[in-house]
């Protein structure tokens, strides 16, 4: 059953405030999106609009075109190409979420995005359920890496290359965050979310024992 496009507002809000709560991202940081009929997506603003993402209203999304044309709402993210590029390859995907994690980073910084690949299985053992969260089509390799300029088309295209080519549903980007995809916003929300807390817990296990 599709999700009322009401229904859809309140879950991106939610996202989008959860997601400052918990320190991966700032009040200006970040954006989260969901996918619309008619080759259009629910984004929320740019941080020029000057609009804190922690506490948006419903009007404060804007709807956009997957050629980037504004059709209401505040000025969007300079990020909907990263968004438009996945939902345009990808009907499946229905929600993406682009965060700024803090222990996402700093491990893929300090060990790289293979280390990442090598720890989660492991959590996955002994933790349980994080390859349900963060796997797509079940793969081994479960983090793909990016990169590119902030709002380019090029840092769109190295995203959903990786996310094709390696089946991944998060990517990590270099020196600045991570891109989650989902069936809902639910699960991107949570990829990201499961995501960081194992980077935390590999982090600090690797620091415990270095
Ligand atoms: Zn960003």
């Amino acid at each position: 059953m599709a999700i009322s496009g009401k229904l859809l507002r309140k879950e991106l809000i939610y996202a989008a405030s959860a997601l400052c709560e918990r320190g991966m991202n700032s009040e200006l940081s970040g954006n989260v999106s969901a996918r619309l009929g008619n080759g259009r997506m629910l984004l929320t603003p740019a941080s020029s609009a000057g609009i804190l993402k922690g506490a948006l209203t419903p009007n404060q999304l804007s709807i956009v075109a997957f050629n980037g044309e504004l059709k209401s709402g505040p000025e969007n993210s300079s990020e909907w190409r990263v968004h438009a590029s996945i939902y345009a390859s990808m009907p499946d995907v229905k929600a993406i979420v682009h965060s700024h994690p803090k222990y996402s980073l700093l491990f893929t910084m300090k060990h790289g995005v293979g280390m990442f690949n090598e720890m989660i299985p492991e959590a996955c053992i002994r933790l349980g359920e994080a390859k349900y969260y963060l796997g797509y089509a079940n793969e081994p390799e479960r983090v793909g890496f990016a990169s590119g300029k902030s709002g380019s088309q090029d840092l769109a295209d190295s995203i959903l290359a990786e996310i094709i080519n390696k089946k991944v549903s998060i990517v990590v980007i270099e020196g600045h965050g991570t891109v989650a995809i989902g069936r809902s916003i639910a699960e991107a929300l949570g990829r990201a979310e499961e995501l960081e807390r194992y980077a935390e817990l590999s982090y600090k296990l690797l620091e415990g024992s270095g």
